[in-house]
């Protein structure tokens, strides 16, 4: 993926320069992700502590 920042808080990964769900400036230094389509059922949403699905990078900078 490029041109793809990920929220420093939530890890959501996103083409905007700020979070749509925190609203905190994201990074462009990110590795890894994971896609989470029912955060109910997952036990990495559930580590993660999310709670929307989407794609969520593993590891932010
Ligand atoms: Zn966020």
């Amino acid at each position: 993926m490029k041109n793809v920042n990920a929220c420093k808080n939530c890890h959501f990964l996103t083409e905007k320069d700020v979070c749509p769900n925190c609203s905190i400036p994201t990074s462009k230094r990110w590795r890894g992700y994971v896609i989470i389509r029912d955060p109910d059922s997952s036990q990495i949403a559930q580590k993660m502590n999310i709670k929307k699905p989407g794609k969520y990078a593993l590891k932010v900078m």
